[in-house]
């Protein structure tokens, strides 16, 4: 068995693995793609002490530093199942989609998530060429220049007032007849010269010329197509947990965020968590990086408290 199991090779995953290598404990890392949503982003420009790289390169990075320790890695898997330990100190299972089972003293949970899409034509073809999804990653990319945000819940409209300070115009469309963001962040968008709110205003086709996003068509509510000029398009509908496969096993918040403390403790004993799938605040490279240390060096105190199996 292994002293920690880390589930996701994500940003998250890659640094718990680290952090644990270097403790001495065994340690494995299952997981389907190296670098995880690293691996969709085109420009990173906020990794700390790397001023420009790119999503392949990163994550190139990420699993050559994992590869420099002795970590069992179990590629191309899923996990679809975990069965706690049955006392603290005990081993817990965690059954992967080929069936194999897989038995660690600690779990790391570090599945991270997955932006919601809207779906429409034009928005696969021009993802990272105007396309976007992180406004604290992506927003000064769109510096002077006009910008949509689609969904009017509360991350939509933090992206509007957020982006407002950097592009030349911000639409924010609302497919529903009034905004759902909170009335605070509604009051402070209204202050705002340079955005325009469109409700019932269903975004339908982001529009382009081969290389770059030029515009983006919505329904309105008098069932007609617009069109709006504009450079950039930023999906705000839903960051979506990787987390469907822990339901009813551990703590989950409404939107399906593994609850964490501060120590990235799951509601298991010796289970621990970190990354985009929690409830940690601000899903980013370097959050998801710190977590997954945190995460190890939690499930290391555990294990030099609880009794071996
Ligand atoms: P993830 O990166 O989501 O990795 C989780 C991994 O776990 C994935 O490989 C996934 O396939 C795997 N997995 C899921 N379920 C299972 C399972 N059941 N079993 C095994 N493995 C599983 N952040 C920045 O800081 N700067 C940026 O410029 C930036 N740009 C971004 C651009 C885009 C387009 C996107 C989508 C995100 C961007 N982000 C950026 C956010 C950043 O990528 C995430 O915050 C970060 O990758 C989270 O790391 P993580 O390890 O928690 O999860």
């Amino acid at each position: 068995p292994f002293d920690v199991l880390i589930i996701g090779e994500g940003p998250a995953g890659a640094s718990a693995a680290v952090y644990a290598a270097r403790k001495g404990l065994r340690t494995g890392l299952v997981g389907d793609r190296f670098g995880g949503q690293v691996m969709d982003t085109a420009g990173i420009e906020n990794f700390i002490s790397i001023p420009e790289t790119d999503g392949p390169k990163l994550a190139a990075a990420l699993e050559a530093h994992v590869r420099q320790y002795d970590v069992e890695i179990i590629p191309g898997q899923r996990a679809k199942e975990l069965f706690p330990a049955p006392q603290p100190g005990g081993l817990h299972g965690v059954v992967l989609e080929n069936g194999a089972v897989l038995h660690s003293r600690t779990v790391i949970l570090a599945t991270g998530a997955h932006w919601r899409h809207l779906g429409v034509p034009g928005e696969e073809e021009y993802r990272n060429k105007g396309v976007a999804y992180c406004p604290h990653c992506d927003g000064p990319f769109y510096k002077g220049k006009r910008v949509a945000v689609a969904g009017g819940g509360n991350s939509g409209v933090e992206a509007a007032i957020d982006l407002a300070g950097i592009v030349a115009h911000v639409t924010l469309l609302q497919r529903g007849s009034h905004l759902k963001a909170d009335k605070v962040l509604q009051d402070k968008l209204h202050t705002l010269p340079n955005v325009t709110v469109l409700t019932e205003a269903l975004t339908t086709r982001i529009e382009g010329n081969g290389r770059n996003v030029t515009g983006l068509t919505y329904r309105g509510g008098d069932g007609a197509d617009h069109h709006i000029d504009l450079e950039g398009v930023f999906v705000q509908i839903g960051l979506l947990p990787n987390t469907g496969w822990l339901k009813g096993t551990l703590d989950l918040n409404d939107f399906g965020e593994i609850i964490v403390n501060d120590h990235c403790a799951t509601s298991i004993p010796g289970v621990f968590a970190a990354g985009d799938a929690t409830t940690t605040p601000y899903k980013q490279i370097v959050i998801a990086v710190g977590e997954g240390a945190t995460a190890a060096l939690s499930a290391f105190d555990y294990l030099i408290r609880v009794p071996a199996p």
